[in-house]
């Protein structure tokens, strides 16, 4: 069998730019931002593809009863590539060649008996969905962590990441490059499977002091941009195809607390009527110091409010 597949290489841009830039196999570039590869992986999508897909289409190999040997065992693996592979999600293409390859190595060293190159490739697969399975869990806990939602397994998961990463270092050469005339060595990280993908992203993006998190509206995972205590995404809100989590996240978030709790009802239904009153008396061009006590008045309520919802946070 041929070496483990290539998967990626990555390096940093321009500092100050958060861009990496990453290398495929066949030599081709593309920019991503920090966190958008991990965002690749685990878009429901490119997970089905990574995951049931390689299952479905393993049992469908036309030469699945073939005996295993190089020649049937290349063709399967061709298969899957064949396959599993989206335009949208390269770096997700890519790193499914190199994990599924990893693997097979892996099985292969192990040297058990199979009765085709199907069963073979079933064993395979059945490896590699743990791997998959991992990234997907802990990617979860860290999002959940970062965005106080976690249970108890996840917060452990997310403790377990820190030092599972700190164990498994990640492979790095240097590269000479020349900007402006002079030589500088550039890290290049090199990401053969899922777990090297998140470990090098929750890096990076720790240091850019940004987080991958779960939105409060729509409960994607996502990265804020700016502010890193944005609690919504970017992406098309599940309730409207016009806007975004963030455009309309708070609105529905209070229209749930309202249908939820009667204080919320209340506070609504008072300040509502207080703010249509201080309209009214605008247009009557009431006296200014009328509206004002209105206005004073919807303060209040508004601070009562505040008060009572964090008596019942507490
Ligand atoms: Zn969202």
């Amino acid at each position: 069998m041929k070496e483990v597949a290539h998967g990626i290489d990555v390096y940093y841009g321009n500092k100050g730019e958060n861009q990496n830039i990453v290398v495929f196999s066949n030599n081709s570039q593309m920019i991503y931002k920090t966190g958008d590869m991990l965002l690749e992986l685990l878009d429901p999508k490119v997970i089905y593809m990574l995951n049931q897909k390689v299952t479905n289409m393993i049992k469908y190999f036309p030469e699945y009863k073939m005996e295993l040997d190089y020649e049937s065992l290349k063709n399967g693996f061709m298969w899957l590539c064949g396959t599993i592979e989206e335009d949208d999600a390269p770096v997700a293409t890519e790193l499914f060649q190199s994990t599924f390859s990893k693997v097979i190595k892996s099985v292969a060293d192990q040297g058990g008996i199979y009765s085709s190159v199907g069963d073979f490739l079933e064993t395979c697969n059945e490896e590699y969905q743990l791997e998959v399975a991992e990234y997907v869990f802990f990617a979860g806990a860290i999002a959940m962590k970062n965005s106080d939602m976690a249970s108890e397994i996840e917060k452990k998961a997310y403790d377990m990441f820190s030092s599972l990463s700190a164990e498994r270092e990640l492979l790095c050469s240097s590269k000479r490059r020349y900007i402006n005339g002079t030589a500088s060595r550039r890290k290049v990280y090199k990401i053969t499977d899922f777990w090297d993908l998140l470990n090098m992203e929750v890096g990076r993006l720790d240091k850019e002091r940004k987080k991958i998190k779960i939105c409060e509206n729509c409960g994607k995972i996502f990265v804020p941009v700016g502010r890193s205590d944005t609690i919504y995404c970017g992406l098309t809100s599940p309730q409207r195809v016009d806007k975004k989590c963030y455009e309309i996240g708070a609105q529905m978030k209070r229209k749930r607390l309202r249908s939820e709790s009667g204080d919320e009802h209340e506070y609504h239904n008072t300040t509502c009527k207080l703010y249509n009153m201080v309209r009214r008396m605008k247009e009557k061009n009431d006296p200014e110091d009328l509206i004002n006590w209105y206005k004073k008045h919807i303060e209040i309520e508004v601070q009562k409010y505040t008060e009572k919802r964090k008596g019942v946070s507490k």
